[in-house]
């Protein structure tokens, strides 16, 4: 393995400045392969390695420079902890009594008490960050970091090499690599459609787009309140309906599946919210012989179902307008 001094430099030519972060990273690398029994990161032991970090900031690039390990490679992994460790694995040291996949690992942790110590080793800088960079060059290891011995399950489709699969999300339509897709109802859906993303807008792709843009409508509902409550809406539609087309309210009640003293009661209620008789009664035989609907309600019907139509209409252009298809329904 190189020497510190070159280590650096090449993280600080892959960083892009020299930084306490970089000398920390450096030596925690360099702490963390030896313990780990990594000796030649970049070659002979190069499928042997990888590395967790848990902080996506500066030393997180020196990890990365004296490792050769990358997310590219698959041989980086980033877990959002925020804290200033990392775990090397040396993926010869898997652990015999499980399947394989877990393995023997150290945890480096930076000390936070460094942090303040790193000024007492250069109490003539003024600046504090200066004296970190410095000291972090020439502290004792056991001042800078905490190491502790670990154990890493590394699932299948984690490790590299050639991706384990593809499916298609059955939200999106988007394709979905190496496992990470999830069965929710029996179906495949990608992370983002299943538990929400980190993106909003355009939810689904152009092609799942095109393959939808004939099978997608909105639905809307419609009802009247009155008094804070529904009182007229789809079902006294139908039921009204039922008693101009049969002249029977016995029948019309069979019709919509409620008992004749509920077809009832709906009348008298509408007859008192509204105001206006509902229906023309006949002198009949049992069940109250034949009934036909007034023209008040004939009137009020039509001005529903108008109002109905114009806010299903509308619905479908909004929609065809907001989502771009569809709304045909
Ligand atoms: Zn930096
Ligand atoms: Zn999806």
């Amino acid at each position: 393995m190189m020497d510190f001094e070159s280590l650096l430099n090449e993280s600080v030519r892959l960083h892009g400045h020299l930084c306490a972060g970089q000398v920390l990273g450096v030596r925690l690398s360099i702490l963390g392969l030896r313990e780990a029994g990594i000796n030649d990161p970049k070659g002979a032991d190069r499928k042997n390695l990888m590395v967790f970090v848990e902080i996506d900031r500066c030393a997180t690039d020196a990890i990365q420079s004296v490792t050769g390990c990358s997310l590219g490679k698959r041989t980086m992994k980033f877990m959002d902890y925020g804290k200033m460790a990392a775990t090397f694995v040396n993926l010869k040291r898997s652990l015999p009594r499980r399947d394989g996949s877990e393995y023997a690992a150290v945890r480096v942790l930076a000390r936070e008490e460094s942090r303040h110590l790193a000024k007492a080793y250069f109490p003539e800088v003024e600046d504090r960050y200066e004296a970190q960079l410095e000291a972090y060059k020439v502290m004792p290891e056991h001042e800078l970091f905490e190491v502790s011995e670990v154990t890493v399950s590394i699932r299948p489709e984690d490790m590299p090499g050639r991706p384990s699969g593809r499916v298609v999300c059955a939200m999106c339509g988007e394709h979905v690599q190496d496992s990470r897709e999830l069965a929710v109802g029996g179906k495949n859906l990608c992370r983002p459609c299943a538990a929400g993303g980190y993106y909003e807008g355009p939810f689904f792709s152009q092609t799942a787009m095109q393959k939808m843009h004939n099978d997608f409508g909105i639905r809307s509902k419609l009802w009247i309140e009155s008094g804070g409550g529904p009182f007229f809406g789809n079902g006294k539609v139908l039921l009204l309906k039922a008693i101009g087309r049969h002249g029977s309210i016995s029948q019309a009640a069979k019709e919509v599946n409620i008992s004749y003293r509920k077809a009832w009661s709906y009348i008298k209620t509408m007859e008192e919210r509204l105001g206006i008789p509902l229906v023309e009664c006949k002198a009949g035989g049992k069940n109250g012989g034949g009934a036909t609907l007034t023209p008040e309600i004939r009137d009020f019907l039509a001005r529903y179902e108008r109002i109905e139509k114009e806010v299903r209409l509308n619905a479908d252009e909004r929609f065809r307008e907001i989502f771009g298809y569809g709304g045909e329904k």
